[in-house]
């Protein structure tokens, strides 16, 4: 059986979810109907705390509220085939939908590496699916020793969030000399080894997993170093890919990236075909290099520039790419990362200029629940352009990388940075005397 819509959302993660709200704002006569595989899907960036913070791991279910509220029909389904000239898509079990437009918003797989033993038992995989993951808590709750493989930010939080398991030894393995290795220059990754290590987390840096033996189960994993740990658990943290195969079989363009090739507005090679999220290429903001990141925010910009141009560029909305800008947080201490790093910077070939500065996120210091705060901004020599930025402290930390996002997104300077007109209170914010992003561009002006 055939059924004719108007907009095709072929996906059911936070890409789908606000195409689907944002086409019914911008067009609100259209048919909107969203194809999902799975029945039951789960916040992606609550998943680590389904482990120990959630009292049920049901609390992090990713609810259909949004597609009800804006009349967005939804079907469990999966698609297996796109055939553009008679704008259809094929359902693997049975019948297909029409459509005037196609959004694919197909996320992506977790990494699976091609470690001998991998498919032992007790290995998991993080994927966002409400039932497998219940499984896996229950699991993992009854292990005496884990090893999480991946020192990015999904393996930190996963680290920090299994020490919280009464009677469970953790251990964090990654292959880089440091952690979050990728997003934050050395002075703010050590304080994330710092604050695993004192809850108790084996880090171990530099190392990589050459094999998992044991019998069904996973009983131990061999280092590359030639160390050996016992263990009854392996949580794999090391990234993912994006789904392309919908896209690759029905002969879209990929990108020299490993995602769907898309143009400013989120258009396939194929105009009636738009692509957002995850399965999305993505590119640089200061390079328009292809690049690796995959996060849901970037994923409902995306959806949000891709669901008000479907039908037409009706809001100068473009995609100018990825800033890569995200927070993390670890028992207490908050770490954010927009743009480039120092390291990143230098390795790009951009000569630069940084300020540093190390304040407090309330006035007096003294106040109850004052955080310091660690601001870094990296700014382009010459220009005095912002090129990215990192902050680490208390929870003000959350919002504050947002601001420098900003500041990045809008190419502001050092100068404008030093001028910057802020709301401070006492009990809000560091002292408007001594502000810490504007005193790291103070910082970086005095020294170029
Ligand atoms: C543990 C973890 C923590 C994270 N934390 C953060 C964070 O704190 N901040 C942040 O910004 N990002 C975070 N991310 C990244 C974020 O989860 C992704 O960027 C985001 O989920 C991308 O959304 P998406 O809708 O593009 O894809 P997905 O969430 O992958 O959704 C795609 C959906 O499409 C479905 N689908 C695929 N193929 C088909 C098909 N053929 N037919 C029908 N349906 C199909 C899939 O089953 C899935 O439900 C985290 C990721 C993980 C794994």
């Amino acid at each position: 059986m055939e059924k004719k819509v108007d907009v095709l959302i072929i996906g059911g993660g936070p890409a789908a979810i606000v195409t689907a709200v944002t086409v019914r704002k911008y067009y609100p006569d259209k048919e909107i109907q969203v194809v999902k595989d799975i029945e039951k899907g789960v916040i992606p960036c609550g998943i680590p705390y389904m482990f120990a913070s959630l009292k049920d791991p049901e609390e992090n279910e990713l609810g259909s509220a949004p597609f009800e509220k804006n009349n967005v029909d939804v079907a469990i389904a999966k698609a297996v085939k796109i055939d553009r000239d008679k704008k259809t898509v094929e359902m693997e079990d049975s019948g297909s939908y029409r459509y005037e437009k196609l959004v694919l918003a197909v996320g992506s797989t977790p990494v699976v590496p091609p470690i001998p033993g991998i498919d032992r038992r007790g290995v998991y995989h993080i994927y966002k699916d409400m039932e497998y993951l219940k499984k896996c808590v229950e699991e993992v709750k009854k292990l005496k020793n884990i090893l999480i493989i991946g020192g990015g930010f999904i393996g930190v939080e996963f680290a920090d969030e299994l020490s919280k398991i009464d009677g469970l030894n953790v251990y964090l393995v990654e292959v880089l000399p440091r952690l979050l290795a990728n997003s934050f220059d050395p002075e703010f990754s050590g304080l994330v080894e710092t604050k695993l290590r004192s809850k108790g987390v084996n880090v171990l840096t530099g190392t990589c997993v050459k094999e998992f033996t044991g019998g069904e189960r996973v009983e131990k994993v061999i280092l590359s170093d030639g160390g050996e740990i016992d263990v009854d658990g392996v949580m794999l943290g090391i990234g993912a890919v994006p789904n392309i195969k919908l896209a690759s079989d029905a002969s879209l363009d990929q990108g020299r990236g490993k995602g769907i090739w898309v143009d400013e507005y989120m258009r396939t090679s194929d105009p009636d075909i738009f692509a957002v999220g995850d399965c999305a290429g993505k590119r640089d903001f200061y390079t328009r290099k292809d690049a690796a990141v995959m996060l849901a925010s970037t994923a409902t910009a995306e959806a949000r520039i891709a669901g008000a141009n479907l039908y037409r560029l009706k809001v100068v909305r473009e995609n100018k790419g990825t800033i890569a800008i995200y927070s993390t947080y670890i028992d207490g201490l908050v770490l954010g990362s927009a743009g480039l790093t120092e390291g990143s910077a230098k390795k790009e070939g951009f000569e630069i200029m940084t300020g540093s500065v190390e304040g407090m996120d309330k006035h007096p210091a003294t106040l109850p629940g004052a955080s310091k705060v660690k601001v870094k901004l990296i700014f382009s020599r010459q220009s005095g352009i912002i090129l990215g930025g990192q902050v680490a402290g208390g929870m003000s930390c959350g919002e504050m990388i947002n601001l420098i996002g900003v500041a990045v997104q809008k190419r502001m300077s050092y100068t404008e940075l030093e001028t910057l007109q802020m709301a401070t209170h006492p009990y809000l914010t560091g002292a408007p005397t001594v502000y810490p992003i504007v005193l790291a561009a103070q910082n970086a002006g005095g020294n170029p």
